[in-house]
């Protein structure tokens, strides 16, 4: 094991001085490891989490910590997996003991024994994430790097500190993480580790889709996503997983005319609207915009190549995906499924503007229409300048139209002037179909701009329209 310099200066917050007390205390080897040291020197700014390490016991070495620090904050025990936790200063500061772990063939968990630093340094996932610096008095900020991880932060690789084949059949998800690990940081995956990777891509399936979504969505908030998922193609991970997305890859040529690649096309999105947005739920409407695509895709004669329909397609995929994929079944799914059905909408209205397509879009996308402004601008791949800017402008008009008509008819969260219950006190009716069909056409008088949106207008609407159903007040 190589050891190097020291860098107290990474370890000024008050914790390391409370950790070190106690691993005195208590005869503890311990260390700070993981994504903290590797963020220090990668300047990442404030972490949220510290991981500690101890020759030892984790569990007594965080109730010393506890008992030291003066707002004597609760430890929190996992005693199946011997780690603890408490929060000081919004920091999450996670206890375990060193150990040595090893896994066989057909078991996902491994067989976890004591061991010594350099054995819980051997069953970390990445180089740079098995830097350790000391916290014992006698060498107090001391790196210890025994892979040489600083070289790789250096030129920015990832790179397994044991052989790359074993270390993704034992742990598939790790395979998940090197791929999120590059597109975060900007880091290139060794080319041995990559190989690796599409080797073992199948295990990727006895890993629960809980834990690759929170890759995933790890991988989606990066400031350029379709490295990751580039990536996760090109090791045959996102076939096992998104095969929706696949499905997009490929330009077919029939007769001398081609359809763009919608799978290239679909990451262009990602990253175009992740300049714009770090909404999550917006950038995953951005990856699944086109999937309908790929079933309703057919070669026509005289039109070419046709996707009637694929929003509507898309939208109920969306439900099937997100079910599949166990993320949630709630209102941020049916964001996804409302911006996939309305994603042309905005495009079909940048060749006319009218003022009730305009109404209707913002009655239909709601307090969601600036997203949808948003995806369907990030929509723009096209390569010709003249088009890229004409289609932008047409976006900006559409835009202003947006905000005037909305200060004008306030549609948005559209609530009918005239309710229900007034119909039939004003025609003597128990509920009836008629009733829906004059609240109906007084919507649609609305939308279409026949009429304001006002009681007084509603209401004059109304009456025509129950004399010509035989109505009589
Ligand atoms: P981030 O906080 O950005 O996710 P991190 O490196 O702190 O980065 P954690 O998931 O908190 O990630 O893991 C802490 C440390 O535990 C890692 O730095 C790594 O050393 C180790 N680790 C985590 N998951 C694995 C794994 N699947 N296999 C091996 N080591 C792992």
């Amino acid at each position: 094991m190589s050891i190097n310099n020291t860098y107290k200066e990474a370890l000024i917050h008050p914790i390391f001085e409370y950790i070190s007390k106690a691993a005195s205390n208590l005869q503890l080897e311990t260390y700070v490891i993981g994504g903290f040291v590797r963020d220090f020197f990668l300047e990442r700014g404030t972490p949220k989490d510290i991981d500690i390490v101890a020759v030892g016991s984790g569990i007594d070495l965080a109730n010393e910590v506890a008992k030291l620090l003066p707002n004597k904050p609760k430890v929190q025990v996992f005693k199946t997996y011997g780690t603890a936790m408490l929060r000081f200063d919004d920091i999450e500061i996670e206890f375990v003991g060193a150990r040595k772990e090893s896994y066989n063939e057909d078991s996902r968990n491994p067989v976890v024994e004591d061991g010594t630093l350099e054995d819980d340094q051997n069953r970390r996932d990445f180089t740079i994430n098995a830097l350790a610096l000391s916290l014992n008095k006698a060498d107090f900020g001391t790196l210890l790097d025994p892979f040489n991880g600083i070289k790789d932060l250096e030129s920015k690789i990832i790179r397994t500190p044991l052989n790359p084949d074993i270390t993704y059949s034992d742990d598939p998800l790790r395979m998940m993480r090197a791929i999120r690990f590059a597109t975060q940081l900007g880091f290139t995956i060794e080319t041995a580790s990559l190989e690796a990777i599409s080797r073992n891509a199948e295990r990727i399936d006895i890993i629960t889709r809980e834990r690759i979504v929170d890759e995933l969505n790890k991988i989606m908030l990066a400031d350029v996503p379709s490295v990751g998922f580039i990536l996760l193609y090109d090791t045959n991970l996102l076939d096992r997983f998104l095969p929706e997305l696949t499905a997009l890859k490929g330009v077919e040529e029939v007769e001398g005319q081609k359809h763009k690649d919608n799978f290239y096309h679909t990451f262009e999105v990602v990253d175009n609207i992740s300049k714009n947005t770090n909404d999550l739920w917006l950038r995953w409407a951005a990856l699944l915009h086109d999937i309908g695509k790929a079933p309703t895709k057919k070669f026509h004669k005289t039109l070419g190549w046709t996707f009637h329909g694929h929003e509507f397609v898309g939208s109920k995929m969306v439900y099937k995906l997100f079910k599949r994929m166990r993320l949630p079944m709630n209102n941020k799914m049916k964001f996804v499924q409302k911006m996939v059905l309305l994603s042309s909408r905005p495009i079909v209205l940048a060749t006319e503007v009218t003022d009730s397509a305009v109404r209707r879009l913002i009655f239909d996308a709601g307090d969601d229409v600036e997203s949808l402004m948003t995806l369907c601008e990030a929509d723009i791949t096209t390569k010709n300048p003249s088009r890229f800017k004409k289609y932008h402008k047409n976006f900006d008009i559409v835009r202003n139209k947006i905000k005037e008509v909305e200060e004008r008819d306030h549609v948005r969260n559209f609530q009918p002037p005239i309710s229900g219950e007034l119909i039939m006190e004003t025609f003597n009716l128990k509920p009836c179909r008629e009733i829906g069909q004059i609240k109906d056409a007084i919507k649609e008088a609305i939308l279409e701009g026949e009429i304001p949106n006002e009681y007084d207008a509603a209401y004059e609407f109304m009456l025509k329209r129950a004399e010509k159903l035989g109505l009589k007040v």
